[in-house]
């Protein structure tokens, strides 16, 4: 153990504001990890809101961890410390149960990092009776959690405030019963929102698109997207204030959630419907919180920054069936932005390197078969081992990348539902294809089929 690891987590704790800590032993252990740095995972006020959902049950203690920077790593390796939890600096692999929240697919490389460094065997099939469940929640858990699904027990697929509850209550009451895993598991997988990648095994046909989806005869046939429909249930707000975020010292407020704007490109208008917004009392009274951290308010200045990326079809939209366009293609058309909006004074131009995009779009389109790449790719060094590890499995990514899929396809994301038919999104897809215009979510609507 390095007492330089456990002091300098000791002080990242002492400049918080919020932080939840409880003896151990008080409480059963629950380790929340987000798969990057703790100044990108404290940005997120999804993590902030399932902390404190998790905290306020009563019987359970939630610590957070967060991937180290390079320097902080290299001492955990030279001091043989498994990654160690913020609250009480305990080891990850000592926690019975180990929840990510995963909002981008580039993180994909170090949740498999984490797990390695924490000392918990990756592979779900290799871990035994007494090693810690692993589970996966936030937007990429719920629109396609395949490429991780030989990593993972268990998937939160939509809002996790109250399926974390009821997953909660189901595993420590199994556990209660003494269950074994497999059991275990199989009762989580009853749970709406709860998908249960081991029950449902892809069966490819001969050109390497999935021909079936083989399923435990217990399981549902499609595991629904949970949201919340009374946001009023839950205000959402910064728990923790720390000056290490994007957003500094500022207190966060969240005002509405969804979007029904309908842009067909836009995987968080699918997934996260329908729109809802959060009273006006209930804002009130967070502002009123605010105040007690003394935190600050930002203002915008008046420049306007532009971030441009290459468009990937995301699941769950409209666009899902189409190719990505090619590197040189997109390459050539960012480069006519970029010069362009360069003659522009106050406009400053973000530019996504394309190739990260790419190895994005493989990720977020991608199957069960990606697993054993990103398992090779993270054990020579992560992201920069990709290509090559596709080419140690034998993986074209092409296949994945510009290959339209057929409208009549299994598609690996076809266990989940969003709320909505896939003759919805068909639809959707040839209204683009006609330029028709679809309009937003509206009062009374049963359109989509998301409300009912
Ligand atoms: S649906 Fe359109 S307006 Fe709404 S979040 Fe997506 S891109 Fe933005
Ligand atoms: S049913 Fe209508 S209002 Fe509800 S999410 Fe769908 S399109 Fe929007």
């Amino acid at each position: 153990m390095s007492w330089y690891l456990k002091e300098s987590l000791q002080k990242t704790v002492a400049a918080e504001q919020g932080t939840l800590v409880y003896a151990p032993g008080s409480r059963r252990p629950m380790a929340l990890v987000y798969p990057n740095t703790y100044h990108v995972g404290m940005s997120n006020l999804g993590l902030h809101i399932i902390y404190e959902q998790i905290n306020s049950r009563g019987d359970t203690a939630c610590e957070r961890l967060f991937l180290p920077d390079k320097k902080t790593i290299g001492e955990y390796s030279r001091t043989n410390t498994p990654l160690l939890t913020l609250e009480n600096q305990l080891p990850l692999y000592e926690f019975p149960l180990i929840a990510f929240a995963v909002s981008f697919e580039m993180d994909y490389f170090n949740l498999l990092t984490i797990l390695m460094l924490g000392k918990v065997p990756m592979v779900a099939a290799e871990r035994g009776e007494g090693d810690p469940l692993v589970i996966i929640g936030g937007p990429c858990a719920t629109f396609n959690p395949e490429p991780l699904a030989d990593f993972v027990d268990a998937c939160i697929i939509g809002e996790g405030e109250e399926v974390m509850q009821d997953f909660l209550d189901s595993y420590y009451d199994s556990l209660q019963q003494g269950l074994p895993r497999e059991e275990l598991l199989l009762r989580l997988a009853q749970i709406e929102g709860v998908y249960v990648p081991r029950f449902y095994q892809p069966v490819y046909a001969a050109d390497g698109s999935i021909e079936r989806y083989e399923r435990q005869s217990v399981v549902p046939a499609k595991v629904n997207r949970r949201y919340i429909k009374d946001l009023g249930k839950y205000p959402a707000q910064t728990v923790i204030v720390t000056s290490e975020t994007e957003f500094k010292d500022m207190y966060l407020i969240e005002v509405a959630r969804g979007c029904g704007r309908h842009c067909r490109f836009c995987m968080a208008g699918y997934c996260f419907r329908n729109p809802r917004v959060h009273s006006l009392a209930q804002i009130a009274e967070s502002v009123k919180r605010a105040k007690l951290f003394k935190a600050k308010v930002g203002l915008m200045g008046a420049s306007l920054t532009l971030s441009i990326n290459p468009f990937i079809p995301k699941p769950f939209t409209p666009f899902q069936w189409l190719p990505m366009a090619s590197m040189e293609e997109v390459s050539s058309s960012l480069k006519y932005i970029q010069t362009t909006l360069k003659k522009r004074k106050g406009v400053e131009v973000l530019i996504e390197q394309p190739k990260e995009a790419y190895i994005q779009s493989v990720l977020a389109r991608g199957d069960r078969r990606l697993g054993q790449v990103l398992l090779t790719a993270v054990a020579s060094g992560g992201v920069k081992g990709w290509k090559q590890a596709l080419k140690a499995h034998k993986v074209d990514e092409k296949f994945y990348l510009y290959r339209p899929r057929g409208e009549a396809e299994v598609l690996p994301w076809d266990n989940l539902s969003m709320g909505f038919d896939k003759s919805y999104l068909l639809a959707e897809y040839h209204q683009a294809q006609d330029e028709k215009y679809t309009p937003p979510c509206s009062a009374g609507c049963k359109r989509c089929g998301v409300c009912q």
